[in-house]
């Protein structure tokens, strides 16, 4: 029976695991190695609605204490500034996969030419205001929303969430391992030290020390579907730019920029293809078209794919160890934590003692999991029809989308419905029908069954986006969201909760 975890590796990933497991199962020894000298990747800082829902729902952490330590700001989804309509909004709430009671179809069929202020998420973010306003001026927190996060800020802050909750941190460089029987036995560290453990969570980011380079288990390349490899990374400090409630997403000549949006810090990366631009010209593109950052901003290198089995023996690989698609979606803290909670429910399932099954099972999850991603991603490639540039015209030609045929053969022939949902490959990420629809829809991908709308119809329609439009020129923005959570009468539901007992 599983007693004594240990983490390699005390950038998000690892924290995220230890917390969870800590946390989920007390009476595990959890104890994570942190190299103070190799320091955390410093990128990933936009995150999807289940990492809110993890932290505070699913572990309990105090919303209070979060906000305090690790000062997130709201995202409310992603304005895509991609594909014929120069710009769409793919919020973290139903658009496309609903219908109102008192139209006939689905919300995508009355989407051709105006794709705006569907839902109210939507319509905030045109507006550039965070939440609906309650009617007592403070802002109305719904669950629908994600956080940017600075990454520094976000480890320091689970460090501390991590020593609180009683996990155990190690300083020092882990160096090698030693195989057992079956798995790891122990790993040794720079200094001389032995730590041994019966269950050891590989969180080393890139260097996947134990699934990758210990156990050698081989690494699928997604290299036929994602072709982005690098990304140059720069940002600056805050002037008098609003504090955006969203993440951006515009196209580049090889690739596409992000735009990350912090209290007093503005985060931008180009993630470029460096078959299709050199370093060089990657910089000077990214500097051209962003001339506030720095001079030399810096290039980060990595590779899209994931290992065949991220759990082996008694390893599970969690994080960028295991698995990495370049951050379009924002996926990498999505599936640390999905995988995290699923670890967690396995072992409690199996009572500390795994068997082979649960883990084969494990691992079908998971890769499903990445594959789906993968997809998802290329799709967001293959659909662009607009750009022209070589690195757009071989996503158009040569993105490999076989994994979504079918999914994609339904759209065709039946548009935006929801039944799409049963022609997906397996329905494992967090973006379900919802995520492909609002990307075929919003890059108005070609269907045979146009919806025909009345001008009743039009008038209805144009009625409730103009309810979503007024609701959301009433509400708050994140400035000032920010100053209501930090005020010291403010309460939130957890706390309101503990009180009412
Ligand atoms: C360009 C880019 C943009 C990204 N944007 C996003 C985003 O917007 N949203 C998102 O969710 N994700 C994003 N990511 C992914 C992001 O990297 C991960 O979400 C996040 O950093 C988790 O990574 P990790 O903990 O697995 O790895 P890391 O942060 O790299 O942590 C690995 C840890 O292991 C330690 N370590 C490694 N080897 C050893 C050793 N031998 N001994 C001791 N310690 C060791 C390191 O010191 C480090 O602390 C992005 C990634 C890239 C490359």
């Amino acid at each position: 029976m599983i007693q004594d975890v240990l983490v390699l590796g005390s950038g998000s990933a690892g924290l995220i695991a230890a917390v969870s497991l800590k946390i989920k199962i007390p009476r595990l020894n959890v104890r994570i190695v942190r190299d103070p000298a190799l320091g955390v990747i410093g990128v990933g800082e936009g995150t999807t609605p289940n990492f809110v829902g993890h932290l505070f729902d699913y572990l309990r952490i105090s919303r209070r204490h979060f906000y305090e330590l690790a000062e997130p700001t709201w995202k409310l989804g992603i304005r895509f500034e991609w594909g014929p309509r120069g710009r769409f909004d793919y919020t973290f709430s139903p658009q496309m996969d609903l219908q109102w009671g008192d139209l006939p179809r689905p919300n995508g069929y009355f989407c051709d030419d105006e794709f705006s202020n569907v839902d109210l998420p939507a319509a905030l973010m045109r507006e550039g205001k965070a939440f609906a306003r309650q009617a007592n001026g403070a802002p109305d927190i719904q669950p629908w929303h994600a956080f940017h996060m600075e990454n520094e800020k976000l480890v320091s802050t689970l460090e501390k969430v991590a020593m609180e909750a009683g996990v155990e941190i190690v300083d020092g460089k882990v160096t090698g391992a030693e195989r057992a029987e079956a798995g790891i036995a122990a790993v040794m560290l720079e200094d001389g030290r032995r730590l041994e453990a019966d269950f050891f969570v590989d969180a080393s980011g890139f260097r996947s020390e134990l699934l990758g380079k210990a156990l050698e288990e081989p690494f699928d390349s997604f290299g036929k579907t994602l072709f982005c490899d690098r990304a140059v990374v720069g940002g600056w400090e805050r002037g008098e730019e609003p504090i955006l409630p969203y993440t951006t997403a515009q196209t580049m000549d090889a690739g596409w920029c992000w735009q990350i949006e912090h209290e007093r810090h503005i985060n931008r990366g180009y993630v470029y293809c460096s078959e299709l631009t050199s370093d060089d010209e990657a910089v000077e593109e990214f500097r051209r078209k962003n001339p506030k950052v720095p001079e030399s901003p810096r290039v980060v290198k990595f590779r899209s794919g994931c290992y065949r089995r991220m759990w082996v023996d008694n390893v599970v690989a969690i994080g960028n160890s295991g698995g990495f698609v370049e951050p379009l979606e924002a996926t990498a803290l999505m599936v640390v934590c999905g995988h995290t909670r699923t670890m967690v429910d396995f072992l409690l399932q199996t009572e500390l003692e795994p068997t082979p099954s649960m883990i084969a099972l494990y691992n079908e999850q998971a890769s499903k999991n990445w594959h789906e991603i993968r997809d998802f991603l290329g799709l967001h490639y293959q659909l662009n029809t607009v750009e022209q540039t070589p690195f757009w015209k071989r996503c158009r030609e040569e993105t490999d989308l076989s994994g979504i045929q079918d999914l994609l053969e339904f759209y065709r022939e039946n548009g935006p419905t929801g039944f799409c949902r049963y022609r997906m490959p397996s329905n494992l990420s967090d973006f379900g029908v919802e995520g492909y629809l609002v990307m075929l829809v919003g890059n108005k991908a070609p269907h045979n069954k146009p919806h025909r709308v009345t001008p009743e119809e039009k008038a209805i329609w144009e009625r409730h986006r103009t309810a979503n439009i007024a609701k959301a020129k009433q509400g708050i923005d994140v400035k000032e969201s920010l100053y209501y959570v930090r005020h010291p009468g403010w309460q939130w539901n957890d706390e309101i909760q503990a009180k009412r007992g």
